[in-house]
């Protein structure tokens, strides 16, 4: 069986699909949660599949250091590895070691750094990168790239943007013939529309199974990020999935389906909920605050998942001032099941044709904010 993509329905901009692949679907638009190290923190993989995910994220900078592609691959890849039988993606390495590896040296053939872990030397190149996220198992590898932080001058970020360019065409020969498994391209050119567009049409020249528009949510905020998905998705093919990198908050991810992207993930409803913040209808709400000490109600009426059907504000405003670990397990279950009941609503809007009361009725309740204190 073969990777692809079929859109069903478009509303606008906005996209609903499926992308099949021989681990199974993945319905779009999809939001991914983070398996970094070969697990999504706080959570089993059957309770990540329960709140309605279709793919996980795999991080090869992370998984390379520790325990190594090697490793992994001797012990059945990373599906085997972390008990996840479903669709995995990997990033490319790239943006991590520009983010957390330090002594990092920049060449035309790659990047070498030292790991955060233990100061150890390591490159990655193209080919490498290829090579690790074959040993993983990946099922949507991404193409090797660099990314600058944003605010960046032109001339950088146009450089950069054809280094990116001429790794993508590397990475595409060393990816290979490797059926039902799919390489993902990146947009680059920051925030300026004409190199966007030259690094789409150099992408499309290679061909990938999938396009993403990279160099976003790097610190450019939301009004310069939305500002660039109203032209960047449109220049990338109709008909291959396009995935946000590392997006976002829940408004974020609405106004970026609403722009046409299919895919995206981020680290946010994991993280937020291990220190005690929960993500709702309703918007952001904090556990730690003292109006829950006393509260019987659930965190979300409306919602089915463990930590509202079966625990009070109270019990969890408790677990998260003490630090317990249930707090994270049930704050992270919570958010991923939000986050996944957000896409679901989507997927439906805009097979009915209703995206536009779908966003009225998402921000209407965020902009009424959480429930009155008792
Ligand atoms: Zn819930």
């Amino acid at each position: 069986m073969s990777f692809s993509f079929s859109l069903n329905a478009t509303d606008g901009a906005a996209r609903t699909g499926v992308i099949s692949t021989p681990r199974g679907e993945i319905r779009t638009p999809a939001f991914m949660p983070v398996g970094t190290a070969a697990t999504v923190k706080a959570m089993m993989p059957e309770s990540v599949r329960q709140t309605g995910a279709d793919i996980l994220l795999g991080n090869t900078y992370h998984l390379m250091l520790r325990p190594s592609a090697e490793r992994i691959d001797r012990l059945g890849g990373l599906h085997k590895f972390m008990n996840w039988e479903r669709p995995i993606l990997t990033d490319s390495g790239g943006f991590q070691v520009m983010s957390l590896a330090s002594l990092r040296k920049l060449t035309e053939r790659g990047v070498t750094f030292k790991s955060h872990i233990d100061g150890s030397k390591h490159e990655i190149t193209p080919e490498r990168s290829m090579e690790i996220q074959k040993l993983l198992g990946s099922d949507i590898v991404m193409a090797f790239d660099e990314c600058p932080a944003l605010p960046a001058d032109r001339e950088r970020i146009a450089e950069s943007m054809r280094l990116s360019m001429r790794w993508a065409q590397r990475s595409r020969d060393a990816f290979g013939d490797r059926p039902g498994h799919a390489l993902f391209g990146i947009q680059q050119g920051g925030l300026e529309r004409d190199l966007r567009e030259e690094s789409a049409e150099a992408l499309k020249e290679i061909g990938f199974e999938g396009y993403a528009v990279g160099g976003l949510a790097v610190g450019e905020g939301q009004e310069a990020m939305f500002g660039c998905l109203d032209y960047a998705p449109a220049q990338l093919p109709k008909d291959k999935p396009r995935y946000l990198m590392g997006v976002g908050k829940p408004d974020d991810i609405v106004g970026a389906v609403k722009r046409g992207i299919d895919m995206m993930d981020c680290v946010l409803p994991s993280r937020s909920g291990r220190t005690g913040q929960a993500w709702t209808r309703r918007g952001q709400v904090n556990m730690r605050n003292a109006r829950h000490a006393d509260d019987p109600r659930p965190l979300d009426e409306d919602c089915g998942c463990p930590a509202c059907r079966n625990y009070s504000r109270a019990y969890l405003h408790h677990v998260v001032r003490s630090q317990e670990m249930i707090a994270g397990m049930l704050l992270t279950w919570h958010n991923l099941h939000y986050y996944q009941e957000l896409m679901g609503d989507m997927r439906a809007a805009i097979a009915a044709g209703d995206f536009a009361g779908f966003e009225t009725r998402f921000h209407a309740l965020r902009a009424e904010g959480d429930i009155e204190p008792l």
